[in-house]
């Protein structure tokens, strides 16, 4: 019998169990608005539920591009992995300190607030 070809073994696997930043990441995915097509193909498989479609009114599209909640990203790039796979090219990878300087953004060791998932219970 022909083996079945698996078109997804290179792609990760989607998250079912979320986590909590605990430390400073070495590296922050940052969405490069103008290629994401706000398909959300990467949103399951970020460990911490931090993509979020832009606000709306931001573009005025209807289908938004996303944006990273950075302050609980781990920098697994998880995410930049499903984008480039699955979907697109529409995720940079940051070393940390270059992303502070670059966009004046300070990152803390555990995120302030709750990964809203988590939060929420779900
Ligand atoms: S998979 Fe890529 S193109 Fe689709 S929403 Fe995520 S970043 Fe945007
Ligand atoms: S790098 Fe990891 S934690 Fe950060 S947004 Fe991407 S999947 Fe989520």
């Amino acid at each position: 019998m022909a083996k079945k070809f698996d078109h997804y073994k290179k792609v990760g696997r989607v998250v079912d169990k979320l986590a909590a930043k605990k430390k400073r990441p070495k590296f922050m995915a940052v969405i490069d608005e103008d290629n994401c097509t706000g398909c959300q193909v990467c949103v399951p498989f970020c460990p911490t539920d931090c993509i979020r479609p832009v606000p709306q009114a931001k573009y005025g599209l209807p289908i938004p591009p996303v944006q990273v909640i950075y302050d609980h990203c781990m920098g697994c790039m998880a995410c930049q992995k499903a984008c480039a796979d699955l979907a697109w090219d529409a995720i940079r990878k940051f070393p940390l300190a270059e992303f502070e300087t670059r966009f004046g953004i300070e990152i803390n060791d555990k995120p302030t607030d709750p990964v809203p998932a988590l939060a929420a219970g779900i």
